[in-house]
């Protein structure tokens, strides 16, 4: 860490300074320039951190030299990490993956037909909310258990791995029950005590970029799940909030390489909710694969105009599988190929 002092500060201030810093246990560099004296802080910065440097009056600037996120950095684990989603993997240099699903578990009908298109669409892995953070108490807010039981009877069905989200500390047991993954969702990213209740858990965590965080806090969200011992994050970009209005929310596609250029952590794009439209899912999917992403998450309804949630950015099964041609002959131009769903013999699926 390095402390610019003001102009002017007086050796007992830099004296002062200098102890409190000492007092930690670190010890310090100074330099006495001819207009401005900097001090390095030598030793743990983890430890300066607890100190509130910039408010001692002397202190112009503290510019700290390492990264506040550890277990989520690259300097901590310099390879790609990876994530087991049931038999799927995420990241690591592991096929590109296509989580795909309705946005909610409506009935066992619409959530089956849905499944079916997207499992032989080739998507590897199944999402479906049964808990839904909805903007108004009134909406459609979700099956709870009974949307869990119908996504992991069919993901069984199918072999596909089930991902979906928790949003309070009292359904992390129950969605652990039933899920091979947990998602965070935007909304939650900041609810730490949830965070840390994830990454109690032994399943892989789907963690939301809020839709005002930055990169840096999403990474330090991550850190809170990693720090419980649970050492599969996947972190998805779901687009942030700006002054556009012809779509839901602006997708920072910068996150990807962004992220990937200081974290190990596998990075996935939701293209549904980052535009709120049908019509920019697939060429955003495209671009999330063009940009290294490990994978997208998509929502799909055979109805979008019946929806319980999302209806304007749900893909119709044949726009679906559409995209998923053109995401198959990308990524085998770029050498990853597509992840496939772990499926059953096919004698079991003949009837389906
Ligand atoms: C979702 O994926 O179901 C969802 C609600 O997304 P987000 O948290 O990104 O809004
Ligand atoms: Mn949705």
């Amino acid at each position: 860490m390095i402390i610019v002092l003001r102009p002017g500060t007086t050796d007992a201030e830099l004296e002062d300074l200098i102890g409190r810093i000492r007092s930690l246990g670190l010890d310090v560099d100074v330099s006495r320039g001819v207009k401005r004296t900097v001090v390095g802080v030598i030793g743990e910065e983890d430890k300066v951190r607890v100190m509130p440097l910039a408010a001692i009056p002397c202190v112009e600037q503290v510019m700290p030299v390492l990264k506040p996120y550890t277990l989520a950095s690259l300097e901590f684990h310099p390879e790609p990490s990876r994530a087991a989603v049931g038999g799927v993997s995420i990241g690591g240099g592991a096929p590109f993956v296509v989580i795909a699903g309705p946005c909610a578990v409506e009935t066992p009908e619409q959530l089956r037909g849905t499944a079916l298109a997207v499992w032989r669409a080739g998507a590897a892995a199944l999402r479906g909310g049964a808990f839904k953070p909805r903007t108004s108490p009134y909406s459609f807010q979700g099956l709870g258990e009974e949307g869990l039981r119908l996504l992991r009877a069919i993901g069984d069905e199918l072999g596909m791995p089930v991902v979906t989200e928790v949003m309070d500390t009292r359904q992390v047991e129950l969605v652990d029950k039933y899920a091979d993954m947990l998602q965070v969702g935007a909304r939650n990213m900041q609810n730490y005590t949830l965070l840390t209740e994830v990454g109690r858990v032994g399943k892989p965590v789907l963690l939301k970029r809020g839709m005002s965080a930055t990169v840096k806090e999403l990474l330090m969200s991550a850190e809170y799940i990693l720090s419980q011992g649970n050492r599969q994050v996947v972190l998805c970009e779901r687009g942030v909030r700006s002054f556009e209005d012809s779509v839901r929310n602006v997708l920072d596609l910068s996150a990807i390489p962004n992220i990937k250029g200081t974290s190990h952590l596998p990075v996935v794009v939701d293209p549904s909710h980052a535009t709120g439209r049908w019509d920019l899912v697939a060429p955003m999917a495209r671009a999330a694969l063009a940009a290294g992403a490990d994978g997208v998450m998509v929502e799909v309804h055979e109805h979008p105009e019946e929806a319980l949630c999302d209806g304007p950015q749900a893909l119709l099964p044949k726009r679906f599988a559409e995209m998923m041609g053109d995401l198959r002959r990308l990524a085998d131009a770029l050498g990853r190929g597509l992840a496939k769903p772990t499926r059953l013999p096919v004698s079991q699926h003949q009837n389906l």
